[in-house]
């Protein structure tokens, strides 16, 4: 036993720390957690959850209109923004309920409020310096705010989630998943969206069918979408609405919206965190450059998680927290790891992917086959909506292995968990197809490809 306050110290009671922390008392070690906004972090508190929550108030737009194919008849329905924003914050208030009494159970000691580092050993929080022999930092990513004028009117995912009013009409500036999931959620509850993004197609990293293919279905589903767009300023009217003066190739093109939302990237959160000043490399996002264990260049400060700069997601996060523990404290070094993640985009329809995409298995390897299927859902028979389901498999034709599957559609998310499992394991497709059908899903197209 050292004369340390305690074994570690965590910077960020978010998913990697709190799993961090729980792992590591729960292995004996003496734990304190700081959290300077509300405990549970990005994912709880104004990421993940609520996100998916306003996902599925915004789909009830789609299950009511559908209804009238399968002989049902809807009053005209109404919504009501403030409803869903009082709900959604009482879920997420038990939520952070929930994880401080997880720390407090683990015996983790909780200090509300801001920590940063002094040295090796030493945080300060509230004037308090407390020594540990391994600090943690887990304070997770930012928005990253781009800085023509007038950006300061925009609001960005964190604001979002408390606006008082749903904005009638809405510019999403952006094409990665936050965008295109909140550009869904505010079209579905009503709001006419203009979506812009600087490159030439959202979702850059996924494959690129998935990217087009979604693309044709936010514009089939009323998005407004400006590719190669980017805001050039923003000018606040005298009625409160937005006046966005929005570069195109065809030139600078005015827009009156009511609010604009940056979805622009995130960037690790270490500003003013006294990590350089300590002798922690960062890279050129300010993220914690770490080893396969979480070590960063001072051996006794760790880091997982977004803070990170890898793989921003609340799961990698968790195994990252969980990781480093066993490697602190449980005598087996552990690296999580990041090979085939599953993700999703909550968009509509949605995203689910894992493993390569084909340009990356083109890339990479000898020689690739390629099964698709595009299809209009059983559902949308009745319904007559006109949406597709798009389903793909990618295969390394040497081996025979499944490395990557896509798809875009209803329940792609949960689908895609599934094949996340045969995917890592291994499998070939001949195993895919001796897999008997569950009939009638969307999800036996993954085994009946041909
Ligand atoms: C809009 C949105 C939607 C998302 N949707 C998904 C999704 O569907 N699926 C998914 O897997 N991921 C999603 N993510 C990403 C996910 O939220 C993050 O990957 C995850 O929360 C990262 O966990 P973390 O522990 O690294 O950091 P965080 O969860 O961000 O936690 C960091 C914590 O540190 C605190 N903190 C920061 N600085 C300090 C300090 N100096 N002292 C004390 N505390 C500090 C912060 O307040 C925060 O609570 C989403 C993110 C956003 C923004």
């Amino acid at each position: 036993m050292d004369d340390f306050d305690y074994d570690l110290f965590t910077l960020g009671a978010g998913s990697g720390g709190v799993r961090a922390s729980r792992v590591a008392a729960g292995l004996g070690a003496r734990c304190a957690i700081a959290e300077d906004h509300r405990v549970g972090g990005t994912c709880v508190i104004r990421g993940c959850v609520p996100k998916k929550l306003l996902t599925y108030a915004a789909h009830f737009a789609q299950d009511f209109e559908d209804a009238a194919g399968y002989g049902w008849t809807v009053a005209p329905p109404s919504f009501s923004w403030p409803a869903l924003i009082a709900a959604k914050d009482r879920e997420i208030a038990r939520l952070e309920a929930v994880y401080r009494s997880l720390l407090a159970g683990s015996r983790v000691a909780l200090l509300d409020g801001r920590a940063v580092v002094l040295d090796a050993h030493t945080v300060e929080v509230g004037g308090r310096r407390i020594t540990a022999r391994h600090l943690l930092v887990a304070t997770g990513g930012w928005p990253v705010r781009p800085g023509f004028p007038g950006a300061e009117h925009c609001i960005t995912s964190n604001e979002a989630f408390a606006l008082t009013e749903l904005p009638r009409r809405v510019l999403m500036v952006g094409g990665g998943y936050v965008a295109v999931e909140f550009a869904g959620i505010f079209r579905g509850l009503g709001a006419m969206v203009t979506l812009a993004y600087r490159g030439e197609q959202l979702l850059r990293g996924f494959d690129d069918d998935v990217r087009a293919h979604l693309s044709i279905e936010l514009v089939r589903g009323g998005i407004d979408m400006r590719l190669h767009a980017t805001p050039q300023s923003v000018e606040r009217l005298p009625d409160g609405s937005l006046r966005v003066a929005l570069r195109t190739a065809a030139g600078v093109s005015l827009l009156e919206v009511d609010a604009v939302m940056l979805a622009t990237g995130r960037a690790p959160n270490t500003q003013g965190l006294g990590l350089a000043e300590a002798g922690v490399a960062l890279d050129d996002d300010g993220g914690v450059v770490v080893d396969a264990f979480g070590a960063s260049s001072v051996p006794s400060i760790h880091a997982v998680g977004d803070v990170t700069n890898r793989i921003a997601l609340t799961p990698v996060a968790i195994r990252e927290g969980a990781a480093l523990a066993a490697t602190l404290f449980g005598g087996r070094p552990t690296s999580a790891d990041h090979v085939d993640v599953p993700h999703a985009v909550f968009s509509d329809p949605p995203v689910g992917a894992v493993g390569m995409t084909e340009a990356q298995a083109r890339n990479t390897l000898d020689a690739v086959s390629v099964h698709t299927a595009s299809f209009r859902p059983l559902k949308s028979m009745l319904s007559g909506r006109e949406q597709k389901t798009l389903m793909k498999l990618v295969v390394d034709a040497d081996t025979q292995r499944v490395v990557g599957a896509h798809m875009v559609g209803p329940d792609a998310p949960e689908i895609i968990q599934a094949i996340a499992i045969a995917v890592k394991a291994g499998l070939t497709k001949a195993q895919f197809d001796a897999t008997m059908a569950v009939h009638p899903t969307a999800a036996e197209e993954f085994v009946t490809m041909r």
